[in-house]
C-alpha cells in the first residue's frame, strides 16, 4: 500500500465539504442576524504553489497567508500567475513596519486583515498613496482585534476598536475600511456554549455600526476557521478563514 501523503490530499473534495456546510449553516441561520453572505478565505500557509491552484481550479478565489516571505514568493510564483489571473490575496498575519512594502508591492494583494493600531494603519495609509505604478482604489483592510485577551495574541483591545474604526475612516483616505476580525483562543470546547471570542466580535460590530449609522451588512466580520466556521457564521461570520479543512493537516513550523 502506498502511504497517503500531503500532494494527495483532495483539496476539490475538502472545498466542496465546507462550501456545502456554509449553504446548510446559512439556510438554518437565525433570520436576526443581518451581516452579509459569508466569503470563504482558503489558507493557503506552508502549502505548495500546486496546492494553490487546484483550489483555484476548482473554483476559489480569495486565498489567506499569513507570512510575509511565503505570500510574497507565491503570489509571484510564475505558475500561480500564469494560471490565477484573479486570484485574491488576504494578508492575515501580524503585520510588522518593516515589511508594509513588501505585502503591499504583493501582485492582487486584495486585502489586508491585521490592522491592529493608529500608527500601523497610518503608516499604510502613506504606504498606499506612494505604491508604484499609483492604484486607482483605496487598500481594502480589517481591523484585527484581541477578544481573547492572550498577551500573544495581536490586535487592538475591543473596547478601543470603535476609536480606532473612527480614526482611519475620518483620517486615512488610501485605506478602505471594509470591518473586522479575530483570531480568539484555540480549542474552545463548545460544550461550554457559544465562543466567546464571538460573542465578543459581535458587540464590537454592534457599536461600530451603531455609532457611525452603518447598516450591518456592510461591516464585515471577519471569524472562524477549520474547526468552527460554522459556528462563527452561525453568530453572523461574514469571511471565514479555513486551512485545514481545505488542504489538509500542516507540517509543524520548525
Ligand atoms: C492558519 C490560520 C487560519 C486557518 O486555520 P485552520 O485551523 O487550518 O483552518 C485562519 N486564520 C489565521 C489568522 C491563521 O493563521
Amino acid at each position: 500500500m502506498l502511504r497517503r501523503t500531503m500532494a494527495e490530499f483532495d483539496i476539490k473534495g475538502g472545498l466542496q465539504n465546507v462550501w456545502k456546510r456554509i449553504d446548510e449553516v446559512l439556510l438554518h441561520r437565525s433570520q436576526d442576524i443581518k451581516t452579509a453572505r459569508p466569503v470563504l478565505v482558503a489558507v493557503s500557509k506552508t502549502k505548495p504553489a500546486d496546492a494553490v491552484i487546484e483550489a483555484y481550479q476548482a473554483g476559489q478565489r480569495d486565498f489567506g497567508e499569513n507570512y510575509v516571505q511565503e505570500l510574497e514568493e507565491k503570489s509571484r510564483h510564475p505558475d500561480i500567475v500564469a494560471q490565477c489571473p484573479d486570484i485574491r490575496w488576504h494578508f492575515i498575519g501580524h503585520m510588522q513596519s518593516n515589511k508594509i512594502n513588501k505585502v503591499l508591492a504583493v501582485p492582487n494583494l486584495y486585502m489586508i486583515q491585521t490592522v491592529d493600531s493608529q500608527k500601523l494603519a497610518t503608516k499604510l495609509d502613506a504606504a498606499w498613496s506612494k505604491v508604484q505604478p499609483p492604484k486607482d482604489e483605496p487598500l481594502k483592510v480589517l481591523i484585527q482585534i484581541n477578544t481573547s485577551g492572550e498577551d500573544v495574541k495581536s490586535g487592538i483591545e475591543p473596547k478601543e476598536a470603535p476609536a480606532l474604526f473612527e480614526f482611519i475612516k475620518s483620517n486615512l483616505k488610501h485605506l478602505k475600511l471594509m470591518g473586522i476580525m479575530t483570531i480568539g483562543a484555540y480549542g474552545f470546547d463548545y460544550s461550554n456554549g457559544p465562543n466567546p471570542d464571538f460573542v465578543s466580535l459581535m458587540q464590537v460590530h454592534r457599536s461600530i455600526c451603531e455609532g457611525n449609522s452603518l447598516a450591518p451588512e456592510s461591516v464585515l466580520v471577519s471569524m472562524g476557521m477549520s474547526n468552527d466556521y460554522d459556528r462563527a457564521i452561525e453568530m453572523g461570520s461574514t469571511v471565514v478563514r479555513v486551512g485545514t479543512s481545505i488542504f489538509g493537516y500542516r507540517a509543524a513550523k520548525a
